[in-house]
C-alpha cells in the first residue's frame, strides 16, 4: 500500500483508514449488485436503502427525535448560507453570533435576504473567543439565532449552546458535526458539510424541525427549497449518490468501531489535551489562538511566539509525515486539525515534534 502520512488538513479531511478500505473493496462491485455505487440509479432499491441507512444512522448516533426531517444537499455549506435565510426568514428578522470566518460570511449572505442582526461579533478580538449568554444582544422576535459550533479557521468552539430562550437555533456544526453528543431537540436547524468530519466533498447534511420547514412557494426555485428536498427525500435531482455512501460508513464506523459519540467526544477530549498541553508546557514558545474556555477539540491554532521559524517548524514536521499544518492567513501560525479519523497516534507524534522543535530553537 502507498504510505498514508498523518494528514492534518482542515478540510476535506481525513477519513477513517477502515470506512477507505471498505470503499475500495466495493468500488468495482457493490456485494449482490454487480455494479458499483458509482454506476448505479439514485431511483433503485440499492441507493434507496443506503440513503435510509445513513439517515437511520445519523438518527441513531445524534437522538434526532421523530420530528426532525433529514436531508443531503449539495452546495456545500456556503448554499445553506443562503438556503436557510431564504427558506425561514419570510420577511421577519433573525439574529447571528459570529465567533469566526464562517459565521462573517453566513451573516452576509443573509443579509442579502432579509433583514438580519449581529447579536454577537468577536471580529474586534480577531476571533479568539465565544460570547457568556450576557453578553448576547437577542431580539425576542427573531425567527431564529444562527451560531456556528465550531470555527474552523480560528479554532473557536462552543462548548455548549448559547441560550436563546424560545428562540430556534439554527447551527452550522460543519466541522464539529459528529464529534460529539448534541441535543437536537435544542435546534430548529443544524447542518453540516461533509468533508471535515462526515465523509467526503460535495454532500451536506441538514437536520431541521418540521414545523419550520415553510409552505411550497411557487416563486422559490425547486433546488433551494427545503420543502421539495424533504418531499422527495433528497432525490429531487440526482444526490451526490458517492458521498451519501461514504457518510452511511463513517456512520457505520462511528457505530461500530467507535463505540458512539459519547466515545468519540472522549477520544477527542484527549487527543486535544496533548496538544494544549504541549503548548502551555512550552514556557511561552508557543501560544494558542483561543482563549481557554472556547479551545476547539478539531482545530489547534497556536502561534510560534519568534514567527520566524513557523516555515521551518511545517517543514520538519513534514519530514515526520505530519502534514498540512499551516495555519490559515488571517490568523498565522499553526493549525492541527485533528478531526474523528486523526489517530491518536498522530496527535502523539505531532505533540512529540512540538517538544522536540521547542528544544532545539529556544
Ligand atoms: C468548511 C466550512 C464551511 C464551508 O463549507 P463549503 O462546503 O466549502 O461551502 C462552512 N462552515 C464551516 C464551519 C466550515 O468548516
Amino acid at each position: 500500500m502507498t504510505q498514508r502520512v498523518f494528514n492534518f488538513s482542515a478540510g476535506p479531511a481525513v477519513l477513517p483508514l477502515e470506512v477507505l478500505q471498505h470503499a475500495q473493496e466495493d468500488l468495482l462491485a457493490l456485494p449482490g449488485v454487480g455494479s458499483s455505487i458509482l454506476e448505479i440509479s439514485h431511483r433503485g432499491e440499492t441507493f434507496k436503502e443506503i440513503l435510509d441507512a445513513a439517515e437511520a444512522n445519523l438518527r441513531q448516533l445524534l437522538g434526532i427525535p421523530d420530528n426532525y426531517r433529514i436531508v443531503f444537499l449539495q452546495g456545500g455549506s456556503r448554499l445553506q448560507f443562503s438556503m436557510i435565510p431564504m427558506n425561514l426568514l419570510n420577511g421577519k428578522s433573525a439574529d447571528y453570533i459570529t465567533t469566526g470566518s464562517w459565521g462573517e460570511k453566513a451573516f452576509q449572505e443573509a443579509r442579502r435576504e432579509g433583514p438580519v442582526r449581529l447579536a454577537w461579533d468577536g471580529k474586534s478580538s480577531n476571533y479568539n473567543c465565544v460570547p457568556t449568554n450576557d453578553e448576547l444582544d437577542l431580539d425576542a422576535e427573531a425567527l431564529y439565532v444562527y451560531f456556528t459550533s465550531n470555527e474552523t479557521i480560528q479554532g473557536v468552539q462552543f462548548s455548549k449552546e448559547p441560550q436563546t430562550g424560545s428562540v430556534p437555533l439554527v447551527c452550522d456544526a460543519s466541522s464539529d458535526f459528529l464529534s460529539r453528543p448534541v441535543d437536537i431537540a435544542r435546534y430548529g436547524l443544524l447542518y453540516a458539510c461533509a468533508q471535515k468530519n462526515a465523509g467526503p466533498a460535495g454532500v451536506t447534511v441538514v437536520i431541521i424541525r418540521d414545523d419550520l420547514v415553510p409552505e411550497p412557494d411557487e416563486k422559490m426555485a425547486g433546488m433551494l427549497s427545503y420543502q421539495n428536498h424533504i418531499k422527495n427525500k433528497s432525490c429531487f435531482n440526482t444526490p451526490p449518490t458517492f458521498g451519501v455512501y461514504i457518510v452511511k460508513l463513517v456512520t457505520e464506523w462511528l457505530i461500530h468501531t467507535v463505540g458512539g459519540l459519547e466515545k468519540m467526544h472522549a477520544l477527542n477530549r484527549q487527543k486535544a489535551n496533548l496538544l494544549y498541553s504541549a503548548i502551555d508546557t512550552s514556557d511561552g514558545f508557543y501560544t494558542s489562538h483561543a482563549k481557554l474556555d472556547c479551545r476547539s477539540l478539531m482545530n489547534v491554532t497556536f502561534q510560534l511566539s519568534n514567527a520566524d521559524l513557523t516555515p521551518q517548524f511545517i517543514e520538519q514536521a513534514k519530514e515526520r509525515d505530519l502534514c498540512n499544518l499551516k495555519g490559515h492567513r488571517s490568523v498565522g501560525g499553526i493549525r492541527a486539525s485533528i478531526y474523528n479519523a486523526m489517530p491518536r497516534e498522530g496527535v502523539e507524534r505531532l505533540a512529540e515534534f512540538m517538544d522536540a522543535f521547542r528544544s532545539a530553537n529556544r
